[in-house]
């Protein structure tokens, strides 16, 4: 079946207040074997509401919208959706008595503002709220159901488990498994023209993303249950592991940072860090991962020339000869602080992060990373385009995949 999702609230427009409901149902629906096919916000503005209602029903066998159904004069939804299906809004008289008695039991009385939150357009069905006052409503639009929620989010979520969810699955649509394949050290459109033959595998969905000099794949099974869309599932993610091979680093949550560092450990090894375009965030990377203390012996930011020979142990001559930023600057602060840090490893960067800076010689983007160990060295030159925060996370990425590639080979 495929869905749809309407957020309804003004706030949600501007910056600052994420739109976390839509997140949240698109997921739960997923996981139901409904197929998301739109998400949209709009305004507390009846028209606009009635607007977005009618255009996702015309295209879903679900709505489900969020907001708007409180008590308040902003409150638009029960009025947008009355509008939206051709029919008169209604004051439900048992409604507005158990909404009375609600209130009551609460010390407070029921004024008519609040009156409100028991209005329904004819043939419209209410929603138990188990934690707030406000009921949802479900409403028939041509072929599509529609299900209003509560904006508040744990009203909305216990309300979507306890009347929607089951509405969800009882429309037959299987369920959604998913996978995320990290690769690093490539190009998003190498791996696409490697991986292009197996995205049209029966039920599998597949989308390729580039994340600052990471590429993640997402794959999405629809099968009728969980084992055949699990078996769908690694029908195409085990072809994709075996092409992508030590270019793929890690699966779901796992960062760069966390493969490395639990290689290390693995290996009970340790690495240091000297870096001068990126200012310490591969330190700082590093040590997101919880348990760095094990391997990560700590690190200089060394960016001025003179620091370079006083931290990371750069004889001067080679800077004079081949500049701060080159192959053998950077080879040079990787030993360097290995052997002044007594780490197993030393990753070193030095780059021209930009705007400014850049040589016909050395653009701006120009970034040498170098790992050493005891039996020498390795290097990549990496030239990429992008501003100057583009480039410093690239940066951090492309050392890390560097070093985990070096521990790979023993
Ligand atoms: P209700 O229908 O429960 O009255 P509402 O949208 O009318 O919801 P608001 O006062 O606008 O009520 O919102 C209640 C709270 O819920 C606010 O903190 C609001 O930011 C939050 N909220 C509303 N919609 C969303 C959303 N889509 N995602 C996250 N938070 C939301
Ligand atoms: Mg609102």
């Amino acid at each position: 079946v495929k869905a749809a999702i309407v957020a309804v609230g003004s706030e949600l427009l501007g910056p600052g207040r994420p739109d976390t409901n839509a997140a949240w149902l698109a997921e739960r629906l997923e996981r139901l074997g409904a197929e998301v096919r739109m998400r949209c916000l709009v305004a507390d503005d009846e028209a606009a509401i009635a607007g977005a209602v009618i255009a996702a029903a015309a295209q879903s066998g679900i709505v489900v919208v969020t907001g708007g159904l409180g008590p308040t004069e902003d409150d638009r939804t029960r009025e947008a959706l009355a509008r939206a299906a051709g029919v008169p809004l209604e004051r439900d008289p048992d409604r507005l008595e158990r909404l009375r008695a609600l209130y009551a039991s609460r010390g407070r009385t029921l004024g008519p503002e609040q009156e409100r939150q028991a209005d329904r357009p004819r043939g419209a069905r209410f929603l138990e709220n188990p934690v707030g006052s406000a009921p949802g409503l479900i409403v028939a639009l041509g072929g599509a159901r529609v299900a209003a929620l509560p904006g508040v989010p744990a009203e909305m979520t216990a309300m979507f488990e306890a009347g929607v969810a089951p509405e969800v699955s009882a429309l037959g649509a299987g369920t959604i498994v998913r996978r995320l394949l990290r690769v690093a050290g490539r190009t998003e459109s190498s791996v696409d023209v490697q991986l292009r033959d197996l995205y049209d595998a029966v039920g599998v969905e597949v989308t390729i993303l580039a994340a600052s000099g990471s590429i993640d794949l997402i794959l999405r099974a629809r099968g009728a249950d969980v084992s055949q869309a699990r078996a769908r599932l690694e029908a195409v993610e085990g072809e994709m592991r075996r092409r992508l091979g030590a270019d793929l680093y890690g699966d779901d949550d796992v960062t760069l940072a966390a493969v490395v560092g639990g290689n290390l450990a693995r290996l009970g090894r340790t690495v240091a860090t000297a870096e001068s375009c990126t200012g310490g965030l591969l330190g700082g990377e590093l040590t997101t991962v919880p348990g760095a203390s094990a391997w990560y012996r700590g690190g200089a930011v060394a960016y001025a020339n003179d620091v370079k020979v006083l931290a990371a142990g750069v004889d001067p001559a080679r800077i004079a000869a081949h500049g701060a930023v080159s192959e053998e600057v950077a080879r040079a602060m990787a030993a360097g602080i290995r052997e002044r840090l007594g780490a197993d490893y030393g990753v070193a960067i030095t780059g021209v992060a930009g705007p400014s800076g850049g040589t016909p010689d050395k653009p701006v983007g120009l970034v040498h990373h170098a790992v050493a160990d005891r039996r020498g060295s390795a290097h990549v030159e990496l030239r990429w385009p992008g501003d100057r925060a583009l480039i410093r996370r690239r940066s951090v990425v492309a050392a890390l995949d560097l070093l985990r590639r070096r521990l790979m080979e023993g």
